[in-house]
Order: structure tokens, then sequence, then C-alpha cells
């Protein structure tokens, strides 16, 4: 997408003024962000109690409130202030599902939050993991109570034509009507419906003609209620019980219906493997994690350091926002599960061609994130700094990640057919394929052209003992990592036949001090050649090089039904699939960075959670996506 008339790639902050009480204002609106007489007592009387709240989710296993326009996050914290203290399942979860077009700063959203000192904790927390400001979806989780914050930065309609969930309560809080015709569209209200699970209740402040009628003729039963503070009334409205909106059917496989299931099993115990059953065993599932290895990390994420860094595109596509939210979710998710193994690095990243160049100086234009994370590189010409990136020991990642309660490892079981496991068990199980390039036998049924791809690195401790322990890392296609008295660099990028062990080799050695002594020449006085140790892994990847991550199905029933698309007609039948068979494969060089997300995006489809991603992005890593393209392209 391409943003006309002046518009950035960054989004806008909002323009704010204040009232003496501290109440922020917008211009642009000409509107308060909540109601003067007191925003958290408006969150509880106009929304949590139109919706029938706490109460309605004191039996379920995951509870779903959508919000036009996240703000300060008040309605959020007195949701959260809510969920905290009210009685419900001690495996439920709370999705918080809102979009915002201005985010505030976290500075400003302090200023407001810092007015109810009674919620500080909560306040603490959600400012401490304060939205990022990019466009598209953001997942921010707080397991410590059992809650996710799913925000779509950018406008409304973009998001609810291409976010895919059903809330269980909706929050209308977008400006009075009047001030902000772009929010309260006619198109609007038949767009909450299709987001509505059967009993939705809605709340919100204004009574407008437009917004009431909007939503009866969307099949809302609408009804006005004594209204908080100066207005004489509000709204109520539900969804009914057996109301529902027809959508096409899901060729991409990304609505996967939720699945009854009592316990997970998850083979591969690499980052793909660790991140599944991580979510999992969080959301309070047992998680049986196999592999054939005797230990987690041995294959492509066993290096002795790693880095993870954004790749940055110059146009917005799905792809580019796929990379930059994955790696920030990756970043969060790091720091919270893994602490110890993972520190915060700036990244020199150097142009290694004219394209580079070019694209590089596109992003420093305009950029998609804002120059807390990215600038131009002073010290190297045409380069670009990426602000805390991360250096990280992966194989302790891994062991972090895999450290739960619910989470059983069982070592050196070799998977050669998922119906050999199926017939073993007598319990309703979800099982997910995440073995990296070890998968390929047990998807053989599925058209998903895996590559292997030989990655071997070089490492040594420092020789230069001087006592400069800074951790540094350029980058430049290859890399080159200093932490902790280690130094490592690579890595070779190889095709390899999937039958073959990875081995090392001189070849890749040469190719990879070739690589380091132009990237890092300044460091050339700190490595011993004699000392270097080399390791090799094979990289899973996909014709495109992103990941695959969703359903599986057979290629010959899906084949079938997406027949239709030879021709150009609408398909018209679902998709055949298997909804109890996971993977998260193909995820190249850049495990460390996708794995964290897309293992979230398939624990929100197998549970019927609001997924993570936005449709084009879930397209974009699913599955089926290159047997549709061939199918589309006549083969
Ligand atoms: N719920 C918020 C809170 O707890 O602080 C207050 C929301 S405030 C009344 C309305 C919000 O809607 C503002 O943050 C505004 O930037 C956002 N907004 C306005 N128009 C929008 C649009 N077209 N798309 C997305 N967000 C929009």
């Amino acid at each position: 997408m391409r943003y006309e008339g002046g518009v950035t790639r960054l989004p806008s902050r909002p323009d704010l003024n204040w009232k003496p009480d501290g109440t922020p204002v917008a211009s642009a609106f000409d509107d308060v962000y909540f109601s003067l007489s007191d925003g958290l007592e408006e969150t509880r009387n106009v929304f949590l109690k139109a919706c029938g709240l706490p109460e309605r989710w004191v039996d379920t296993r995951h509870f779903t409130v959508a919000e036009l326009g996240f703000g300060s996050g008040l309605n959020f914290l007195g949701l959260l202030d809510a969920w905290q203290s009210s009685e419900k399942r001690s495996d439920a979860w709370l999705h918080f599902v809102s979009v915002e077009k201005y985010l505030m700063s976290g500075e400003d959203a302090a200023r407001v939050l810092n007015r109810w000192p009674d919620l500080s904790d909560l306040s603490s927390l959600l400012l401490k993991r304060w939205p990022i400001l990019t466009r598209g979806v953001q997942r921010i989780d707080f397991p410590e109570i059992r809650a996710s914050l799913t925000l779509y930065i950018g406008d409304v309609s973009a998001w609810l034509m291409t976010h895919d969930f059903k809330a269980d309560a909706w929050f209308l809080d977008g400006f009075a009507p009047a001030k902000n015709d772009q929010m309260w569209s006619p198109e609007l209200y038949p767009l909450i419906a299709q987001h509505s699970a059967p009993g939705c209740l809605i709340g919100t402040y204004t009574v407008a003609g437009s917004v009431r009628r909007g939503l009866a003729d969307a099949g809302f039963e609408v009804s006005k209620q004594p209204g908080f503070g100066r207005k004489r009334e509000r709204l109520e409205a539900r969804w009914p019980e057996h109301a529902s909106v027809q959508t096409g059917p899901d060729i991409y496989l990304t609505q996967a219906e939720a699945q009854e299931f009592e316990k997970v099993v998850v083979i591969g115990t690499g980052i793909a493997g660790a991140s599944v059953a991580r979510q999992f065993a969080d959301a309070g599932y047992p998680v049986e994690v196999i592999d054939r290895e005797q230990k987690p990390a041995e294959g492509a994420s066993g290096n002795p350091l790693g880095l993870v860094m954004p790749r940055l595109d110059a146009g917005d596509t799905a792809q580019a926002r796929l990379l930059i939210q994955s790696y920030l979710y990756a970043l969060s998710y790091y720091d919270r599960l893994a602490p110890d193994a993972v520190t915060r690095v700036n990244v020199h990243q150097l142009a290694g061609s004219e394209k580079d160049k070019i694209r590089f100086s596109k992003l420093l234009d305009d950029p998609p994130l804002d120059n807390d994370w990215l600038a131009a590189n002073q010290e190297r010409d045409k380069g670009l700094v990426h602000h805390n990136a991360l250096l990280i020991e992966p194989s302790s990642v891994v062991t972090s990640l895999l450290d739960h309660p619910k989470i059983e490892l069982k070592f050196g079981n070799n998977i050669s057919h998922i119906g050999d496991l199926r017939s073993d068990n007598s319990t309703l199980t979800l099982f997910v394929i995440a073995s990296g390039w070890q998968s390929q036998p047990l998807l053989k049924e599925a058209f998903m052209p895996i590559a292997g791809r030989l990655g071997q690195v070089e490492f040594s401790d420092v020789a230069d003992h001087s006592g400069n322990k800074k951790s540094e890392a350029v980058a430049s296609g290859t890399y080159a990592l200093k932490h902790n008295g280690k130094l490592l660099f690579g890595a070779t990028f190889e095709p390899i036949d999937l039958q073959d062990e990875p081995m090392v080799s001189d070849a890749a050695r040469s190719e990879n001090l070739g690589a380091f002594y132009q990237i890092a020449p300044e460091w050339a006085g700190e490595v011993d050649e004699n000392c270097l140790q080399s390791r090799a892994s094979v990289r899973a990847t996909t014709p495109d090089r992103f990941p695959l991550a969703g359903c599986l199905f057979e290629t010959e029933a899906a084949s079938e039904a997406l027949d239709p698309l030879r021709h150009g007609a609408p398909v018209t039948e679902s998709v055949p699939h298997f909804p109890d068979v996971y993977v998260l494969s193909g995820l190249g060089a850049r495990g460390f960075t996708f794995a964290p997300l897309m293992a979230a995006s398939i624990r929100a489809m197998a549970l019927s959670e609001p997924s993570p991603l936005a449709r084009p992005e879930l397209e974009a890593v699913s599955p089926i996506r290159f047997l549709v393209r061939a199918i589309r392209k006549g083969n």
C-alpha cells in the first residue's frame, strides 16, 4: 500500500490539549477522551455494565472484548482491573482487541493513567509494554494476569476489513459521532456485526440516531439506558444468540474452527517447537514435546550466539508488516521469558549492494518505525543502525521457554508419521509439527515446498582480552557478533538435500572469513583463525522465504475444492484440512524472529482466539499458499 497526499508510513501521534483536571482533548476532533466526571467510573458504568461484565466471563475459557478507539488505554485498564478482581476459571484468558489511528506516546498515556493511583500496578504493567508506533496489528501479552492486548494501529475501516475475530463484548468509544464521521460511517455497523459472537453485548455513551439506526439495521437489539455523568442516556445493544453473518470460503485456512482437545503434542524442540509449546502451556494445556535428539535445540536453533534484528522493506506490504510485527513481539517475548539469555544491542547494518543503498535511503526518508528504532549509520556510509535489537544465546532461550510445569519433554523419539501418534492416543490431541527441515517426511501428503539451506557459522573466544566486553553486532547479509567474551560470524546459506546430514566444510569457513573481514575489519585483531570452531545446521526454507504457520491439508482433496481458481471462479466449498494438525516450519534464517508470533498465531487459530495477525499477514504464512498459487497459475 502507498500512502498518498503526504501521509507517511509512520502513523501520526495525536495533537493533545489538556483540561485543567488532566483530561486529554484531541484537537483534531475537539473532543475529550473520556468523561470529565470520572473516566474510570465511565468505563465501569457505560462499558462494563452494558456488557454484563464481570459476570459473563465467570465460566468461560476465553473472553474477547473489542473496542473502537484505544486512546489512553483507560478502558483497557478498567477492564483488566475487573478481570483481575473477579471470579473466573483458573485457565481463563481475556483478549482485548482495539484500534487506534493516532497512538498516544507512552509519556502522554502515563500522564492520563497515573490519575488513578489505585490501579498503579496494572497501569505500570501496561505502560512498560506500551505499543510501539508502527502500522498494523500488534500483540502484547500479559500472561501474569492471563490477558492479551491485540491493537491495530490504523483506521477503523481497514482494521475491520482485514482482521478476523469474534467479540463477546464491544466498547464503542470513538469520540462523538458528530465530530468523527470517519469512525461512525454507515459501513461500520455491518462490520461490527460480522465481528460479534452470538449473544455479544455492546456498550456506548452515545445515543446518536445514526448509531442507533446503524446497529438496529445491522441486526442488533438496541435499547437506551440512563447515562453516566452529564449524559442523560447511553446505549446498549445485543447481537442475537442465533444471528450469523455469511462469509465466503476460507481458501487460505486462516480461520480454522476451534477443536475440543485435552492436550498438545509438539514435534521438535528448536525455537519453533519451544515457542508453540510455551503458548499452549501458558494457555493452560498439558504439552508433550518430542524430539529425535537427546536434548533441545540441537538443530538450527543451537548456535552459541544469535541475532534478532529487523528486516525492513521499503514498501508497506503484508510481508513487510509481518517482519516488523514478528520482530517486535519476539523482543518483548524473550525479554520476558528468557531475560538472562538476551541482551539489547545496536546493530550496524551495512549496504551490501546498490539495491540495499536505495532501500536504506527510502527507509530513512519514510521509516516504518521511529528513531528510537532506526537511524542512519554515521560511522559507515549509507548504512542503518537498528537500536534495541537483541543478541541471544539461542539454546538458553529455548531451554527457558520449555521450562514450564505443563511441558513434558520426550527425547530420542523419531516420529515418521503423524498417524502413529494419533493411534497411540486416546485423549483428544492437537498436533503441531515444528521440526524444521525434519518436518518434511511428516508433511509429504501436503504440497509445501520446503528446501534445505546449510548454514555454517564460525566462533571462538575473543582473542583480545583487553577487558572490552561490550556487546556488538554488524550485519550485511551475513553478520558478526561479539558478546560475553565470545565472537561469532557467518552464516552461509547453501542449498542442501534434505536427506543429507549437515557437515562443516573448509569452503564455508573461507567464505565466512572473507565476509567477516569485509564487514568487521576492525575486529580482525581479535580473531585467532587457528582457534575458530565451526558449526553447521540445516534451515528449512520456503520459496518466498516466509514461514509455514497454520493448518495441515492433503493436496488432492484441497485441490479439488480449490479447482474453480483455475478458471478465476470463486471457491464455493470449504477446503478440506486437518483441524487437529498444525505446522510451524520454513522459518529459514529468521527462526528466532518469526517463531514467537507464529506460535501465537497457531494458538489463536486452534483455540478460536483473536488472531495476532490480520488476514493478509495470515495468508502470507498460510501453508496452503503455494498450492493456491500453483492452481491459480493453472498447474
Ligand atoms: N477508549 C479510549 C480510552 O480508554 O482512553 C478513549 C477513546 S477516544 C474517545 C477515541 C479514540 O478513537 C481516540 O484515541 C482516537 O484517536 C481514535 N480514533 C478516532 N478516529 C479513528 C479512526 N477513524 N480509526 C481509528 N481510531 C480512531
